[in-house]
């Protein structure tokens, strides 16, 4: 396992280099990582993570939060709209807001729930066929909707770029539609690209195999 501290160096460093106060929260992505690891971490001190399952989330972070205080939870992968109440009960932030349906459902959930959740809206900057994600076209009026038709709490944008082009192309891209719909949150840049997406003002970062290693496939 690479250290928790090298990581938060290099965050340092990269805020530093581009001139802005470290004020980027990292996501410590703990999805298909043995417990011992993500356990590892939490005695380090971190609390702040990232799965990008519902139902592997549940089997992990009720117990894990027995233990630890303040756990901040961040769902980061897709969320199917049978799935929102138990996401709800769970998560403390969703990085996943992809279409409507789904912003219909949280709404309503929050309403039941008496609670509301910081949402990042996802948005496909790549236009990937499999991806999930709003189209950047649609991107201003799918904010406005979450924003005025159900009042959700958007915190801000999330992309994930395409696996073969530059990300910092797309960073620039989310930045640009977060900036022109009033939005300051941006969950941008993993264990290989986060230092560019700092540079280009990720706020939220998201780094999994750089903290806890190669995940384990099973
Ligand atoms: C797995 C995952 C990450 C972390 O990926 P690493 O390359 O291991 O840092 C970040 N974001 C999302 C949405 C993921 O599913």
């Amino acid at each position: 396992m690479s250290s928790l501290g090298d990581i938060q160096d290099r965050i340092d460093a990269a805020c530093a280099k581009a001139g802005r106060a470290n004020d980027v929260t990292l996501i410590a992505v703990s999805k298909v990582q043995p417990l011992e690891r993500v356990e590892a971490v939490l005695k380090m001190g971190h609390r702040v993570f990232g799965e990008n399952r519902v139902q592997e989330a549940a089997g992990k972070w009720p117990g894990f939060r027995e233990t630890f205080e303040n756990i901040d939870l961040h769902l980061i992968g897709p969320l199917q709209t049978n799935k929102v109440k138990q996401a709800v009960g769970l998560f403390d932030v969703i990085h996943s807001v992809d279409r409507e349906k789904l912003a219909r459902k949280l709404a309503e959930e929050f309403d039941a729930a008496d609670k509301q959740i910081p949402c990042f809206l996802q948005i496909n900057t790549g236009e990937e066929e499999q991806k999930a994600g709003c189209l950047p076209a649609e991107a201003d009026a799918f904010v406005r909707a979450c924003r005025e038709d159900y009042a959700l709490p958007v915190a801000g944008l999330m992309c994930i770029p395409p696996a073969d082009e530059e990300p910092s192309l797309h960073f620039a891209l989310l930045k640009k539609i977060a900036v022109r719909n009033g939005l300051s949150g941006l969950s941008m840049g993993m264990s290989g690209d986060f230092e560019s997406a700092i540079a280009l003002g990720a706020t939220h970062i998201r780094v999994g195999s750089a903290i806890f290693g190669a995940r384990v496939p099973g």
